[in-house]
């Protein structure tokens, strides 16, 4: 392990930060992103820490856009993505991930979901200017591969004026580092300059609470970030930006029989996707294995769903009739007793039909509750 970060640096930590970010952690995440990103990242000037991942981003898109201009976002995209884009005046354009029609029950969330880069390059406009993407993805479990990054890449060469959030914040929760590595787009030649990179020590060292997040980019890029900031919280609570320094650290320590805490995390979320993949075969669902982060969605269309559900009326339906992914989460709470998102809620209205036959679970559980909800499972479809 590196010695050269000492985190005690910051333990007198009662006043504010400094606004660009808590000078230990921005020290720790400057020495970890040199290593990952071959390239000197300056703790001063490349690094903004913030409330979360969420907060990076709201910054982010209020630094970044105009009223008018339009955020590009690979549908089914994630919620927040949508309402901030909106908050700052901007006009939320998608493209969809197109559901693999050749798909068996063995392909993964990297296969399963295809970005059309056809469709990609013509959702981008003279009024683009920020191309979210999202890796690994809420709510698919999509790892972009570094092909697909690269094809991404050459599209974007062609429209200098869009700047890509890169929102990783699932970065250590994946399964197969050799067949299906995390790749930070930022690192894909050419695009480091136009590239704002988002994360955060929530999901990481499951930790949500915390609320600290980060983006790491050229100077211009985390200025339209600590420029907003500045007038919105000023800085990120210090206690918190200290404690993850030190968790920083300490997480690339041998862990519980593990080379680090980071192999532990993935292994644990990786035994958790069996578990909770299990429990969904014995509802009657078809599972879309998910390569990163902990979401599964899966397909439900064997699922015989009673025709009331689709008539009930409730005052959030984004549709009339409700989209058979509302009733049928509302049919299995209360029928079954489990509960699921349905995936709907991160489409446009226009697109709600491709989540018609999906369901989103979460396996960020203790194995109790998988394990129950498999009992539920079974025991419902047994009596049928
Ligand atoms: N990005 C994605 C894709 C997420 O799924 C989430 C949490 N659901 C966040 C960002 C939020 O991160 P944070 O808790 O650090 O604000």
């Amino acid at each position: 392990m590196k010695k050269s970060v000492d985190p005690a640096y910051g333990r007198n930590s009662n006043q504010y930060a400094r606004s660009y970010a808590h000078m230990p952690l921005a020290k720790v995440l400057a020495e970890d992103y040199t290593e990952r990103f071959g390239r000197t990242i300056d703790p001063a000037t490349d690094i903004a820490t913030a409330v979360g991942c969420t907060n990076a981003l709201y910054c982010a898109l209020q630094g970044m856009i105009s009223p008018g201009d339009e955020v590009l976002l690979l549908e089914p995209a994630f919620d927040v993505y949508i309402a901030q884009t909106k908050m700052a005046g901007g006009v939320p354009k998608f493209v969809p991930l197109r559901l693999n029609p050749s798909r068996t029950a063995a392909t993964s969330a990297n296969e399963a979901f295809i970005l059309d880069m056809e469709e990609l390059e013509n959702g981008i406009t003279d009024k683009t200017r920020v191309f979210i993407l999202n890796s690994p993805h809420n709510p698919t479990g999509k790892m972009f591969s570094r092909e697909e990054m690269e094809k991404i890449a050459e599209i974007m060469e062609r429209y200098p004026q869009v700047t890509v959030i890169a929102d990783e914040v699932y970065e250590h929760i994946v399964f197969d580092e050799v067949n299906s590595p995390h790749i930070s787009f930022a690192t894909i030649p050419g695009m480091y300059d136009r590239t704002l990179t988002l994360s955060s020590s929530g999901k990481t060292f499951s930790a949500t609470g915390w609320k600290v997040g980060w983006a790491v980019g050229p100077p211009h890029l985390v200025h339209a970030v600590t420029s907003v900031q500045q007038w919105v919280n000023f800085s990120a609570a210090t206690p918190n930006q200290d404690a993850i320094a030190q968790c920083l650290v300490k997480a690339k320590e041998p862990y519980e029989g593990f080379e680090s805490y980071y192999k532990w995390v993935a292994e644990e979320y990786k035994r958790k996707r069996g578990l909770l993949c299990d429990a969904l075969r014995a509802g009657g669902m078809e599972p879309i294995v998910p390569n990163g982060g902990f979401f599964i969605m899966t397909d439900t269309s064997a699922i015989d769903l009673p025709a009331e559900y689709l008539e009930e009326k409730t005052v959030a339906m984004p549709t009339d009739p409700m989209p058979r992914d509302w009733a049928l989460s509302r049919w299995m709470t209360k029928e079954v007793g489990v509960t699921a998102i349905p995936p709907s809620a991160f489409y446009d209205i226009v697109n709600v039909p491709l989540a018609k036959n999906l369901l989103r679970f979460a396996y960020c559980k203790g194995d109790d509750t998988i394990i129950e909800a498999h009992k539920r499972f079974k025991e419902f479809f047994d009596k049928k």
